[in-house]
């Protein structure tokens, strides 16, 4: 069902001359596609999705989280300097990176969850780049009018207020691009400081460099690239097909029922014509520039525009609405031969992709309920291996790291087993005579080191490599971090 054809033969509509496959070009010139506006439900869903996360995209940084003292009050961040990503009150720090894989591999699951039920919605409407692309279209509707203003306008001859329309819409995609890639910069930094550096100069060259890259980008895949985005950059159009099945609802047309098209009047098309006027409505409203009536197409994004430009001239033409349709394939076949129609939503591959989710979804929920604030890694010095030291004792040396991620400052004691009578030794800290293990502190949320050595007294090694344990004990509130590692020494 999916089109091979090349989008701009199809948008173009010219007939192809026979070639030899040499004389093809390898590169496709792009077809402008100047997408008609339209009205219907689809329409107003995509308004409100843009309008839900154009809201959240340049309102949340502006939202803050009381951490209590000596923490950023920005409700999401994440501090690239620091090591702290900052959601609420999850605070991950860099060795919790994997919570935000977790968070990737959900996406992922979700989208092939979503893409096996409702097709392509999330590239037809959440997707940022047509959220941004639609909402440039909007501006360059506002300002040098609908498809037919706009084709008339580029066709035009160079006058000045074709060159004062232009500077106006390049003027407005720049603001809404410097507006964009501002507030991804503020993911980044604590928004009210960034924007006051950013407005007096004081902002670093990183940071007015990292505002430039995605103010270009914006504007360059929004306003000038758009569809190609999705037709030829894009790696998800791709696969997703692989997602599909026949109960998948996509955007489709009832070929049964429009076929044979033809220039009808209103009313019930004449014995031996389908539905369907050949008024070119759909294409028209389509922003990736395609003709749905050829199939489903690795172009469509299944934004459904064309559904609402259909429904409106099936409306005017007193036929029956959704020539163009939101459905499954398995329906349309089932209508097509006058069979009872449903959609199945639970299917083996719902099924599977719903409980590998809800598996993964658990795993981050339990790992993040017993996430602990206090961790101990501990890392062997490579050489050398061992000392044997003049009394025949045997001496390993560690950079011990205590991670506190508490926002105080905490007391611990370090204690070692594993071998009978070693002797733990923490560099630059002292310890009392018959004192249990050695006193160290951290400072509030931080990775404090320490050297670390731990003497095996004479004879007390059985073998070349012997498993030890520091176990950190915090002294308030008993809370203990173990490192199981091991002690090296020469063959007994
Ligand atoms: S064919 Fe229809 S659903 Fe697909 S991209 Fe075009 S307007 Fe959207
Ligand atoms: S808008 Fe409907 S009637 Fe017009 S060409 Fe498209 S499918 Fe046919």
């Amino acid at each position: 069902m999916t089109s091979t054809d090349s989008p701009a033969v199809k948008r173009s509509g010219a007939p192809v001359p026979a070639q030899d496959a040499t004389d093809q070009p390898l590169y496709a010139n792009r077809v402008k596609v100047y997408p008609k506006n339209v009205k219907g439900p689809f329409r107003r869903a995509k308004w409100a999705v843009l309008a839900l996360c154009l809201g959240l995209y340049y309102l949340v940084p502006w939202l803050r989280w009381d951490r209590g003292p000596n923490a950023p009050d920005q409700m999401v961040l994440l501090d690239i300097a620091g090591g702290r990503g900052y959601f609420l009150d999850i605070e991950i720090w860099p060795q919790e990176v994997y919570f935000i894989t977790g968070l990737l591999v959900l996406g992922a699951l979700g989208l092939f969850l979503v893409t096996s039920l409702f097709g392509r919605l999330w590239c037809g409407y959440a997707c940022p780049q047509t959220v941004w692309t639609d909402l440039y279209m909007l501006v360059e509707r506002w300002i040098e009018g609908d498809r037919a203003a706009r084709m008339r306008l580029d066709n035009g001859p160079l006058t000045a207020a074709k060159v004062a329309k232009k500077a106006t819409k390049h003027a407005a995609w720049l603001l809404i691009a410097l507006a964009t890639g501002g507030a991804w910069a503020l993911y980044f930094n604590d928004a009210p400081t960034f924007v006051a550096d950013f407005f007096t100069g004081q902002a670093t060259t990183k940071q007015y460099f990292f505002v430039g890259l995605f103010t270009a980008s914006t504007y360059v895949l929004a306003g000038w690239a758009r569809e190609q985005v999705c037709t030829y950059m894009c790696p998800w159009p791709r696969f997703q097909a692989a997602m599909l099945d026949k109960q998948s609802m996509v955007v489709t047309y009832e070929a049964w029922r429009g076929e044979p098209r033809a220039k009808t009047k209103a009313g019930a098309p004449p014995a031996g014509k389908g539905d369907c006027v050949d008024c070119g409505q759909c294409v028209a409203a389509c922003p990736t520039g395609i003709d749905i009536r050829d199939g489903l197409q690795l172009e469509c994004i299944g934004c459904g525009l064309c559904i609402d430009a259909c429904n409106e001239i099936m409306g005017k033409m007193g036929r029956p609405l959704n020539l163009v349709t939101f459905d499954t394939q398995a329906n349309q076949e089932a209508r097509a031969c006058g069979q009872p129609t449903g959609i199945r939503f639970v299917r083996p591959r719902t099924l599977i992709y719903a409980g590998i989710l809800g598996i993964v979804a658990a795993v981050m929920v339990t790992a993040l309920a017993l996430r602990t604030t206090l961790e101990v890694n501990v890392l062997r010095d490579r050489a050398p291996l061992f000392v044997t030291l003049s009394d025949g004792d045997v001496r390993n040396g560690y950079t011990l790291k205590i991670l506190n991620k508490r926002r105080e400052a905490l007391a611990y004691r370090l204690t070692l087993t594993g071998i009978p009578g070693a002797t733990l030794v923490v560099q630059d800290v002292g310890q009392a005579p018959g004192e249990q293990g050695v006193a160290v502190n951290a400072a509030p949320d931080t990775v404090e080191p320490y050297r670390v050595f731990v003497i095996a007294p004479k004879g007390s090694l059985k073998s070349d490599s012997t498993p030890i344990h520091f176990v950190l004990t915090e002294e308030a509130s008993g809370t203990t971090a173990k490192y199981d590692g091991v002690f090296l020494g020469p063959r007994p």
